[in-house]
């Protein structure tokens, strides 16, 4: 069979994958795209942003149905019931809709090609595609990118290798509700997850080896949202080293030290385990190239070349922050730069987060601890969403708004929100941060009411009106 001779060869077909090829393809370069799994869509849209976020939008709608009598609406508790078959053919139907979607729009760029199957160096120019039928094809490139992603980090704990134990992909397609469920790690994934088997009914416990849940976030909006959690009635256990998982034929156990050395048990019906991702470079052929990698990663420079001359490394694969925006922003980037066009590469203090907990949680940039640990002199406008019209409205002003900006320039470095929707407010964060503005620029800024984006400027005003020294003039 004939070799594939191709400018570009992309492995891995995920937020950073594909864009990358779409890039480069339609400047007219020669892209062969090269994607094992179901179709185009990554670890986002089979195993984790999507269908996670798809779970959740089940349970936001639950727990508004049971709150509709605060809203002045009758809904008979008794009347909702959960259609968990229905919730998991929805998933499946948008994961289907966005795959073939994607698909469709590769198809439109007549230099890209895309294949499905698994990829392998054979050396620096040269790969082997194994095909879905296993069929193999040669594939001689100029430029090869490596966007093969992250899988579950698993911890060498006995007893996790069990029906009953699942990984934060097997949990996306559990077939039932469990009854009581071990969650096993307190980042992220665990917290979104544990809130939605929570509101579904399950009995949900949090074993975290920290000090508290969700570790790189703004400490006060961690601990806010895990009393939370705790309000609701998931336990959440900190400080505390799992030992062993053991299983009769109805029961998991999972034995861990708490925080006080004492030895304790939590029996469940599934378990959760979510301690983390590692980067995939798995039967990638990396020894046959000069490319390094350790536990974090693919070892990359600051324009994503590897150690290989012409290798090139985006999202995942390359280490934390794992996130599928920032794969993209990665993806796009380097496509610029290779395209020799100017470019700017993603830094992780311009970087923006939502965890879909609820409330969620919206990050930009550095928290205050960072900014301090970055030798910069921090000051926070606080902002409590206890006042706010549209938090009032909702029905939901639980939380907290902090705007973490510079001494002296006023310029922004971080934003922090613990509020239901502070995911749709982060784009602003975004575009404050990444452009140096200062909080003079946010004041400035008509901010339409009653939204929540007012929160904004209402922080800003009170930091500035208690400011000690005079704000500089806005530079827009
Ligand atoms: C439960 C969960 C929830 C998440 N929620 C969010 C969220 O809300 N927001 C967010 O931004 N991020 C979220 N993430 C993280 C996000 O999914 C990843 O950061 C993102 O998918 C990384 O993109 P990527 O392109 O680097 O890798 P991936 O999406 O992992 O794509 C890599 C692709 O490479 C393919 N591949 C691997 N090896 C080969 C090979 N040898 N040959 C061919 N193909 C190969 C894989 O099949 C895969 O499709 C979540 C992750 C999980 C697990």
């Amino acid at each position: 069979m004939e070799a594939y001779e191709v400018e570009y060869l992309i492995i891995g077909g995920g937020p950073g994958g594909t864009p990358t090829a779409m890039a480069l393809a339609a400047a007219g370069k020669t892209v062969l795209l090269v994607e094992k799994g179901p179709g185009l869509g990554g670890t986002c849209l089979f195993e984790g942003c999507i269908p996670s976020k798809i779970f959740r939008e089940s349970t936001r709608r639950l727990r508004e149905l049971r709150e509709a009598a605060q809203f002045g609406l009758q809904v008979p508790t008794s009347a909702v019931t959960i259609d968990w078959p229905g919730v998991l053919e929805r998933k499946r139907a948008i994961l289907h809709r966005r795959s073939e979607a994607a698909l469709q729009k590769t198809t439109k760029l007549p230099s890209l090609v895309t294949e499905f199957g698994t990829c392998r160096l054979l050396s620096p120019r040269r790969a082997r595609l194994e095909k879905r039928d296993s069929t193999f094809r040669e594939i001689h490139f100029e430029r090869a990118v490596l966007a093969t992603g992250s899988v579950p980090f698993i911890p060498p704990i006995e007893g996790v290798d069990h029906p009953r134990v699942h990984d934060s992909e097997s949990i996306l397609n559990i077939d039932h509700i469990p009854d009581r469920l071990v969650i096993i790690g307190g980042g992220p994934i665990g917290v979104e997850l544990g809130q939605v088997f929570n509101t579904l009914g399950s009995q949900v416990s949090i074993l975290e080896a920290g000090p508290r849940i969700l570790g790189p976030v703004d400490d006060e909006l961690a601990l806010r949202l895990q009393e939370t959690m705790q309000h609701e009635g998931i336990e959440i256990h900190v400080r505390c080293r799992v030992q062993a998982i053991t299983h009769s034929s109805t029961l998991s156990v999972v034995a861990y030290r708490d925080q006080h050395g004492e030895d304790r048990q939590a029996s469940a019906d599934a378990v959760l385990l979510v301690t983390g991702r590692r980067p995939n470079v798995d039967e990638l052929g990396l020894e046959n190239t000069a490319v390094k990698h350790d536990r974090h990663g693919i070892v990359v420079d600051d324009t994503l070349q590897t150690a290989e001359p012409g290798i090139h490394a985006v999202g995942d694969v390359v280490g934390a922050p794992m996130f599928a925006h920032w794969a993209t922003s990665q993806g796009l980037a380097l496509a610029r730069h290779l395209l020799e066009q100017p470019a700017t590469f993603p830094t992780p203090d311009t970087n923006t987060a939502v965890i879909f907990s609820a409330p969620e949680i919206g990050i930009a940039g550095l928290t205050e601890r960072q900014a301090r640990e970055a030798g910069l002199e921090p000051v926070v406008a606080r902002y409590d969403f206890h006042n706010d019209a549209r938090a009032q409205i909702h029905g939901r002003d639980a939380g907290l708004l902090k705007i973490v900006f510079e001494q002296g320039s006023h310029k922004v470095l971080g934003v922090h929100a613990l509020v239901e929707g502070a995911g749709s407010i982060m784009g602003e964060a975004a575009l404050l941060i990444r452009n140096g503005l200062p909080i003079e620029a946010i004041a400035e800024a008509i901010h339409p009411h009653p939204t929540l984006t007012e929160s904004f400027v209402m922080a800003v005003r009170s930091a500035l009106a208690g400011a000690a020294q005079p704000a500089p003039s806005s530079k827009l």
